[in-house]
């Protein structure tokens, strides 16, 4: 049966896999990659999945399903898009439907999306000022009616020489203080009349168009140098030191990309970088400039897909700004793709699968469309720089900032001295206070930066030392005074203070360390008159609380801003001069082969706010060990050192970018169980891979909401072509998915976890 025809679908399911469906007759013509399908699968269920493929092999099993109904018209997915989803469950080894389930806003706001219509009023045709005379005239006992149409008329700035325009029904309703009754009266007098337009769903700022700055001379030549790399290299790595002005030099490359027509996407690490970058942008590109960000809700996700994949250039977004996600996006004719501050830990998605990195992603989704990626950062990430180094990506570096301000000064403030002279005020060091002292006699403002949130991290009870822990994970409680509650930030699981301890009953429990909600708190007491904020996940769950908090530091409505690292990299504020790391030391000592690298970049970033226009900013970092490398290179901005470190580091134990890690994390509720298959994994790896394997080993964090969590790492050398290596691995999941008894197993793969 030659003439019968197959088509290979992917399912929003976490399995490994295609699956394949006879296209039954009447489908043949309407079925085509790309196009969502209807399809039956296991008992009852029914999924719509993605065609990728078409072909006539008939599959070796009995009773092959048909395809139920055919969902699109036209494919949902474009050409382009499958590559990259393809690319990304090879290479992060995961399933297509993983991929998909993570590409695609909801199922039902795909199937359910209409265009929003508002109702707007104007007047039913030109009447002459006589007319107009007449009718006001003849309202003069309807006072409400009147009043309507004299605001239609004052704010439409209607006179009877000018084009009638309309007006927003609920605008006008609310502006003269009247109801739809008395509209009503007026359409049926023949005055006004209604009607509806779809409108955006997406709130779009008026901004003013400004033509796009002229660059510096550095600016220029770096300029000029990323475009004459490019026509060589697809990569180029912009390592330019903080407010030396990259996003100008991006905002060239925009325009000249716009100018032949290309698409853009430009991405950056956080949501709260958006705010300031999107009214930037705004500025010289108009309403062809779109954001794309997880805070969206699935109707005005699919919108924002329409739009991206609308080709009109007076409809359609040609310049798409951001966050990890946006790589999914309906592209149809990519130029160019600029990753901002590149070496983001955010950048990488860590749960569920795909755990992709949005970097090393659009570089392909650039490739997959012929186009080119700009990366820029103030400290690279150690993969990228060197891949500069070996050729692969082409650098152009900016060392000056703009206007030739000088980067900040760095202070290194001795907490452990600070404390035993017993010079500290609360957590402040003298060297912090007198630094913000000055400031805000200036009326200059101040960041304060802490890595954690809440009020303290755990609390103790002081005579046993006991330290309440979720009831689910391994984790210490933390302490959040505002809701007077213990939270666990794995699992979100609360519970009230204890007033006594669990163990000895004691009354001595005493919060230990501080987070952004204890520095707030104790700020607000050393400084009374100083306007303080904060910034973290607990104070920016409303959708624009982001934009609220950045407007009023802009407008100088705060004086302290107190936050993690939401507020350390890439915002730009005018008035700020000083920024204090009250803690450099948990950053330091964290458990983890790039910890230093990316303390420093946290530091140089948090660092590179400070002191942006006019004169050098000032930073001061508080440690318990002032002599830490880390810390010694900070005082100097030195990059270049840390890179080399890092790198022989690196090489001597043979860790990325000298080698490709793959990470599998096994949980399971029994402990015992979860030992007994994770050596049988391990020992499995261990008869392919050998000493490449390390572990099972527990992780610091070891059980996370009542699963117990072991690890497996395997380091493969770059040389290998790691298409063989993974294929092994997989081989190896497969055989112990077939244990018996693996059922109640979860197998997570991690390829370069960050
Ligand atoms: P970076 O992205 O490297 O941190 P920005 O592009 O934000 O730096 O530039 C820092 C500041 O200097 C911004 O306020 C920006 O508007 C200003 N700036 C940069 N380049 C120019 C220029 N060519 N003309 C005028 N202002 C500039
Ligand atoms: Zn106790
Ligand atoms: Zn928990």
């Amino acid at each position: 049966m030659p003439d019968t025809q197959f088509a290979d679908i992917i399912l929003p399911l976490a399995l490994r896999g295609r699956f394949t469906y006879r296209i039954p007759g009447e489908l043949v013509d309407r079925v085509k990659p790309g196009v969502r399908v209807l399809v039956q699968f296991g008992g009852r269920q029914f999924y719509s999945g993605i065609v990728c493929s078409i072909h006539d092999r008939s599959p070796e099993i009995k009773n092959i399903r048909t395809i139920t109904r055919v969902l699109d018209e036209i494919p949902l997915i474009n050409e382009s898009q499958l590559k990259l989803w393809f690319w990304i469950s090879d290479y992060y080894l995961c399933g297509e439907g993983e991929v998909m389930k993570a590409a695609l806003p909801s199922e039902t706001s795909i199937n359910s999306y209409k265009p929003r219509f508002e109702t707007f009023v104007k007047l039913a045709r030109q009447f002459s000022e006589k007319e107009l005379n007449e009718i006001l005239d003849n309202l003069s006992k309807a006072r409400k009616q009147q009043e309507l149409l004299t605001t239609y008329l004052s704010l439409t700035g209607y006179g009877p020489k000018t084009e009638i325009s309309e007006i927003s029904k609920s605008v006008l309703l609310s502006e003269s203080q009247t109801s739809m009754v008395i509209l009503n009266a007026l359409i049926g007098k023949g005055i006004l009349k209604s009607f509806s337009l779809p409108v955006s769903r997406i709130s779009e700022e008026e901004v003013l168009k400004e033509p796009v700055k002229v660059l510096s001379e550095a600016q220029l030549t770096a300029y000029n140098s990323i475009l004459n790399q490019l026509k060589e290299k697809d990569v180029v790595l912009l390592h330019g030191v903080t407010s030396s002005g990259k996003t100008e030099i991006y905002i060239h490359l925009i325009e000249e990309q716009l100018k032949r027509g290309r698409q853009v996407l430009y991405m950056l690490p956080e949501i709260a970088l958006t705010t300031q970058i999107i009214l930037r942008l705004k500025k010289h590109f108009g309403a062809m400039t779109g954001v794309y960000h997880s805070r969206f809700n699935d109707p005005e996700k699919v919108e924002i897909w329409k739009r991206v994949a609308d080709p009109d250039p007076l409809t359609g977004f040609r310049l798409i700004l951001g966050v990890r996600s946006s790589i999914f996006l309906p592209f149809s004719n990519l130029g160019l793709v600029i990753v901002d501050e590149e070496h983001d830990g955010s950048y990488k998605q860590h749960d569920p699968a795909p755990r992709y990195h949005a970097r090393d992603s659009a570089i392909m989704l650039a490739s997959i469309h012929k186009a080119k990626t700009i990366l820029g950062s103030a400290s690279p990430s150690i993969e990228s720089f060197n891949n500069t180094v070996n050729g692969k990506y082409g650098l152009t570096e900016l060392k000056e900032r703009f206007g030739l301000i000088k980067l900040p000064s760095i202070v290194i403030a001795n907490t452990r001295e600070a404390y035993r002279k017993k010079l500290m005020v609360s957590h402040f060091t003298p060297e912090l206070l007198q630094a913000m002292d000055e400031a805000l006699g200036k009326e200059e403002q101040i960041i304060l930066f802490q890595n954690r949130r809440g009020f303290s991290p755990y609390i103790q009870c002081s005579e046993c030392g006991w330290i309440p822990v979720c009831i689910q994970c391994a984790v210490n409680l933390t302490y959040h005074k505002g809701i007077n509650k213990l939270v666990c930030h794995y699992c979100g699981y609360t519970t009230g203070l204890p007033s006594n301890c669990g163990n000895c009953h004691s009354t001595g429990m005493t919060t230990k360390g501080f987070g952004t909600e204890k520095i707030e708190d104790e700020i607000k007491i050393v400084f009374p008159a100083a306007r303080v904020a904060r910034m973290d996940q607990d104070t920016t769950r409303n959708k624009n609380s982001f934009s609220k908090i950045i407007r009023a530091f802009e407008e100088k409505r705060i004086d302290i801003l107190i936050g993690t690292q939401m507020i350390s990299k890439g915002l730009d504020f005018e008035n700020l001069t000083v920024v204090g790391i009250l803690n450099a030391d948990n950053l330091l000592n964290y458990p983890d082969f790039r910890a230093h690298e990316r303390s420093f970049q946290l530091m140089e970033q948090v660092s590179g706010r400070a002191g942006r226009r006019q004169k050098q900013g000032k930073v001061v970092i508080q440690t318990a060990d002032p002599t830490h490398r880390i810390i010694r290179l900070m005082l100097r901005h030195d990059y270049g050192t840390m890179f080399r470190m890092q790198v022989e580091e690196r090489m001597a134990f043979n860790y990325p970018p000298f080698s490709r890690m793959v990470k599998i994390s096994l949980k399971h509720k029994d402990r015992s169980q979860l030992n007994h298959y994770s050596e049988i994994l391990g020992n499995d790896l261990k008869t392919i891979f050998g000493k490449r394997v390390l572990g099972p080993e527990s992780p610091v964090i070891s059980q996370v909401q009542l699963w117990y969590i072991k690890n497996i790492l395997i380091k493969i050398e770059r040389e290998r072509p790691p298409a063989k290596a993974k294929q092994l691995i997989v081989g190896a999941l497969e055989r112990i998915e077939k244990e018996k008894g693996a059922s109640s197993l979860r197998i997570a793969v991690d390829v370069d976890p960050y």
